[in-house]
């Protein structure tokens, strides 16, 4: 069994009492410091967990509740009551083993929601294997969106799953100087718009009566096929 404290690092909380809005993060590297910082900044209770004692230190500067162990050790994260946390998260890619052994210790102790980092096809196809909740492919999934950004002037370009994408662009003079509610948008041309921010202001919620300025931004989401369609020519 291996948890290690040491005295610089705080104790990891007793019990999160079954919170929905909990998480234990499992390996804080840059992708999972990130995700337990973010996640206890938006008010998610975080237990983050890694073996490293130097991750560890720096982490705990940064997140409330950090312990040392080894998430391979089903005892020890059961010691750690993680199966009481809303959600277990394995940021471990580079290690194949401990991201799969910890996946897995995650499942056996009944951690409600296990989700995981896959850093290859091969790791993302086990974990799936297993039954992981939801694996994720940061670094795939961000080659795909610069890759639109780059491709298609896009500014911003996420894949929403399920043959749907969002996108942030600015749309060509067609678009422009008629309600959103008589251009038809979304019968006509298969998108929706749903957020526009006219140059300098904040993003607001598009609407029927919402007109477009050649120079405002727009937030689209569409069928990926609609996507490649969109420009700003139009
Ligand atoms: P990133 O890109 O997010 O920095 P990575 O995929 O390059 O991550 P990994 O080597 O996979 O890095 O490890 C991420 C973190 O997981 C590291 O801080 C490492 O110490 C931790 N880690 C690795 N194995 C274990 C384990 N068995 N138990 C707990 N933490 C672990």
């Amino acid at each position: 069994m291996s948890i290690f404290n040491t005295n610089s690092v705080p104790e990891p909380p007793a019990h999160p009492t079954g919170n929905p809005q909990s998480a234990v993060v499992i390996g804080l590297g840059r992708f999972g410091l990130s995700m337990a910082t973010e996640l206890e900044a938006s008010g998610v209770e975080v237990l983050g967990i890694d073996c490293n004692p130097e991750v560890v230190q720096r982490a705990s500067a940064l997140i409330r509740h950090v312990v040392r162990a080894d998430a391979t050790d089903k005892e020890a994260l059961a010691q750690l009551a993680v199966d009481e946390y809303a959600c277990g998260v394995v940021t471990i890619g580079g290690d194949l083993a401990a991201s799969i052994l910890s996946a897995s210790a995650l499942l056996t102790l009944h951690c409600p929601q296990v989700w995981a980092k896959a850093s290859s096809v091969e790791q993302g196809e086990i974990l799936n294997q297993m039954g992981i909740t939801r694996v994720f492919y940061p670094e795939s999934e961000m080659g795909l969106r610069a890759a639109h950004q780059v491709a298609q002037s896009f500014e911003d370009y996420i894949d929403l799953g399920h043959g749907f994408a969002l996108v942030i662009t600015s749309l060509g003079p067609r678009y422009c100087g008629k309600t959103l509610g008589e251009l038809d948008v979304r019968r006509r041309d298969g998108f929706s718009i749903v957020a526009i921010q006219s140059p300098a202001d904040t993003w607001e919620t598009a609407h029927a009566k919402t007109i477009l300025s050649p120079a405002d931004r727009v937030m689209v989401v569409a069928p990926t096929r609609i996507i490649s369609k969109i420009t700003r020519r139009d």
